[in-house]
């Protein structure tokens, strides 16, 4: 398994400086290189590729001891592969017949992370193992900087990546062969719906992780952003009024990973079995103004923009998910959504006018009545493990 582990990292002022440093002349790099490829396709109808590229990068970090020269060749080779991705998606955008844009040229803040390609290679993890507390990863440039490691990491570090947000930075480490973690086996299986009051109901009627943390920052967002509209264009207040609302943007990631991590370890932990809906078939069938099959779930809450971040957030949260359940040895089954809000669990009557609100269900055959999201998520559970019976009798 792949898998990588991000940690805060606690430099000193100077290895600070250095970073900032590492990122702004990796930023210049890429630009540079671009700038060549663009005018030798504009002027000459030349493509250069990565290797053109690369091979001069001896000659850049000669003629630049104490700037491009400070720093690792292969993350610099990293850059330039970067570059040459965002080549190769545009190019290929460009034969689909479709009119991509060229790619752009990376202002300040808007390239935020260095790749070291491998362990080793300029730089190194755990570069002071003998320390009896801290850890630190050493960076060619910068020194040895403390990790703030909150977590073991497995497996082998294959690639070192280092990112600045907002004012801090982070590693990020990915590994490969990490083992897997099975949890002992507990007989249970679950369906769960996905939802924007609380981010998973399961069959059981529990629910888990409430968003209104989340909620809340939406509201302060929405009032940020209207702000930073009253505000003059290159005055200091917008300036800040920007810098406020990127803040909370920030927040609102954050709280949406958390809430994703913590609702998927409780699912993995209490369960050996999870259905849940097919996302890319839902996706489909979704439309702003909710759908029959959904009814409300994409009905404005409040506002356009506290309904989207709510909203935003069940892919990344199954993709969590799907990861831990891999890790502890769950199963994991995707069911297709069609007809599990209206469909009574007790007698299967399908029917529109079974959902009588957006929280309420009451069968119109049988008479059952029950929360809406949980009659959907025994839907969903039932249909996963019919799934599961045909797929081991075939
Ligand atoms: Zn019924």
């Amino acid at each position: 398994m792949r898998r990588s582990f991000t940690f805060l990292l606690r430099p000193t002022r100077h290895q600070e400086i250095a970073l900032a440093a590492c990122l702004e002349d990796h930023r210049q790099l890429y630009n540079a290189a671009l700038e060549h490829r663009r005018i030798a396709y504009a002027k000459a109808g030349v493509s250069i590729r990565y290797g053109d590229q690369s091979a001069e990068l001896k000659h850049i970090r000669g003629d630049d001891p104490n700037g491009q020269g400070r720093w690792s060749f292969s993350s610099q080779q990293a850059t330039l592969r970067r570059l040459d991705k965002a080549f190769g998606a545009f190019f290929k955008r460009v034969k689909a017949g479709r009119t991509p844009g060229f790619p752009r040229f990376k202002g300040w803040g808007r390239f935020d992370s260095v790749e070291w390609p491998k362990d080793g290679d300029g730089c190194r993890w755990d570069s002071q193992p003998q320390h009896p507390t801290a850890t630190y990863v050493r960076l060619l440039g910068v020194g040895h900087v403390r990790v703030h490691q909150h977590r073991p990491v497995r497996g082998w570090v294959k690639t070192i990546r280092v990112k600045r947000a907002g004012s801090r930075w982070f590693v990020v480490l990915s590994c490969d062969e990490v083992p897997a973690e099975p949890l002992p086996a507990t007989g249970a299986s679950v369906g769960i719906d996905l939802g924007v009051a609380s981010l998973v109901t399961t069959s059981d009627g529990g629910q888990v992780a409430n968003r209104r943390h989340l909620a809340a920052t939406a509201g302060r967002l929405a009032a940020g952003q209207r702000d930073l509209a009253r505000k003059k264009r290159g005055s200091k207040r917008r300036r800040k009024a920007v810098a406020r609302v990127a803040a909370l943007h920030a927040k609102i990631r954050r709280q949406r990973l958390d809430g994703a991590h913590k609702a998927a370890l409780a699912l993995v932990r209490a369960y050996d079995v999870i259905a849940h809906e097919d996302l890319r078939i839902s996706n489909m069938t979704r439309s702003a103004s909710g759908t029959v099959e959904r009814p409300g779930r994409n009905v404005a809450q409040k506002s356009g923009l506290n309904r989207s971040i709510l909203d935003a957030g069940w892919g990344v949260f199954l993709t969590i998910l799907a990861d831990k359940a891999e890790s502890a040895g769950r199963e994991l089954i995707a069911v297709n959504p069609a007809g599990t809000s209206r469909t009574c669990a007790r007698c299967g009557h399908c029917a529109k006018d079974n959902r009588v609100t957006q929280a309420e269900f009451a069968c119109t055959a049988c008479g059952h009545a029950a929360h809406a999201d949980v009659n959907a998520a025994i839907n969903i559970l039932r249909a996963g493990l019919a799934l599961r019976q045909a797929a081991q009798a075939a």
